[in-house]
């Protein structure tokens, strides 16, 4: 049972600081509680613009912000650095991979999801996801790379793969498959006008250092991006509970778990349906409307208020960017493209940004790259050696197992290739 209103200073540990756990946390500055919040980043992460660092439009501190910093006004909070490798649920503790345990009386998990590659050992490292500023710098390395080679290559032939043309490649029958028809198919063909091939009906059967396998075709690459399916993190095993669809956790309509009205799963890493009965996306408004919810039933708890009724999703709408000024909206009473939507779009990202330093710097950094069309963190970091499989021909190409690009921690059925 969660702890009697009369314990002193219970304690709430919050695993994860991102979209979901902040949230979560932030609900709780006013209660008689402690908060200790754990994360094994220093820093909180705005996923949806992790594209815009991997395609070198913006660098990765303009979308992250330290979890400190976040936190700094909130008195009863504490932050630790560390990742969480189980959950004692008896002994009520949280095992850390560096430091001690940490004992709660509430629990929240909120860790998020990674990519899946669907039991392929080897495909992280030929076609990295992108979920971390490691894997977005990754990313930025490669393609910027693939340009740098180019310079270098006679062969006219080698120089051709080199320069980019992008084909994304899609197992269902078309793309953002959340989206209304007509809104995807707008997608499509903006994305066509701007030279990207877009190749649907076609599941990746293998990757290589030169490419993929898809729907029985064979596709040379020079880069390969995994965005194909998500699973959540590890919060099942921790728990001992059974995974639902993607490792996610069926929770209860208050998000707390089966038995355990003190431990709560939210975001990415929870599963819950909506009122039509299928299950919610994986998309930051929810895991924020989950954070809310828990950190406000914690609350009521200590306030000696009643429980809040079952969580509710209230869907605002969806956004998708496509180009330079174009985007698609689905608010559900209104439908928007092009233009106006992008507006929209750019509007939404810069006031979800946590901090006023990174609003200005992103809103700069746009408005000085769409007057100029320059991008200005074209900086290749990190191993600078040639790309093996564009070399493969050449004298100095290097096996890819030889370079040090570590492995991403690995979104939802695409995949882009750059090729000739
Ligand atoms: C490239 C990309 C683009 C996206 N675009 C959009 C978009 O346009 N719109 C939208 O709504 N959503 C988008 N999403 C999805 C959105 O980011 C997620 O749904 C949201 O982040 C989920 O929030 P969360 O709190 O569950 O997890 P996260 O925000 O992922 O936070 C999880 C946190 O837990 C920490 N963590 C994980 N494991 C551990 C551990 N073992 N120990 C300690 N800490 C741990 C992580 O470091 C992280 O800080 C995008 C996601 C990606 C990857």
């Amino acid at each position: 049972m969660p702890p009697s209103v009369t314990a002193a200073r219970p304690r709430v540990v919050v695993v994860g600081a991102g979209f979901g756990g902040l949230e979560a946390a932030r609900k709780l500055a006013r209660s008689p509680v402690d908060v200790t919040v754990i994360d094994r980043h220093n820093y909180h992460l705005f996923q949806p613009l992790l594209y815009q660092v991997a395609t070198a439009a913006l660098s990765p501190a303009d979308i992250a912000e330290p979890i400190r910093v976040v936190l700094r006004h909130q008195q009863n909070a504490t932050v630790l650095l560390d990742e969480v490798i189980g959950v004692d649920t008896t002994a009520r503790r949280v095992e850390t991979r560096f430091g001690a345990a940490q004992s709660y009386d509430y629990l929240v998990l909120a860790t998020g999801s990674q990519y899946a590659y669907f039991g392929h050992s080897d495909w992280p490292r030929l076609a990295p996801g992108l979920k971390s500023i490691d894997d977005a710098t990754l990313i930025r390395r490669r393609v910027l790379l693939a340009f740098e080679e180019a310079e270098t290559m006679t062969d006219p032939a080698i120089r051709k793969r080199l320069l980019a043309h992008i084909l994304l490649v899609e197992a269902g029958p078309r793309v953002l498959s959340g989206f209304p028809d007509k809104l995807a198919a707008f997608a499509r063909r903006s994305l066509e006008r701007m030279g990207v091939e877009v190749l649907p009906d076609r599941p990746i059967e293998a990757i290589d250092q030169n490419g993929v396998l898809a729907g029985g075709e064979r596709i040379e690459a020079a880069n390969v991006i995994w965005c194909a399916g998500v699973e959540a993190s590890p919060v099942a095993r921790w728990l001992g509970a059974p995974a639902g669809k993607g490792g996610r956790i069926r929770v209860a309509p208050d998000l707390s778990i089966p038995g355990h009205p003190e431990i709560f799963v939210i975001g990415d890493a929870a599963f819950v349906t909506g009122p039509n009965g299928e299950p919610l996306p994986g998309l930051a408004p929810v895991a924020k409307q989950q954070g809310q919810y828990v950190g406000e039933l914690i609350a009521r708890h200590f306030r000696g208020v009643p429980a809040p009724p079952p969580f509710r999703y209230r869907d605002e709408g969806a956004l998708a960017t496509i180009g330079r000024h174009s985007a698609i909206a689905d608010l559900g009473w209104l439908r928007l493209t092009g233009w106006a939507a992008w507006i929209l779009w750019g509007v939404v990202h810069i006031f979800f940004l946590i901090g006023f330093r990174n609003r200005m710097a992103v809103f700069l950094n746009w408005i000085w790259a769409w007057l100029t069309y320059g991008r200005g963190a074209r900086l290749i970091t990190g191993d600078t050696t040639p790309l093996a499989l564009t070399a493969k021909s050449a004298t100095r190409a290097i096996p890819v197992e030889s370079r040090n690009e570590g492995t991403p921690d690995g979104r939802q059925g695409e995949s882009a290739l750059f090729r000739d």
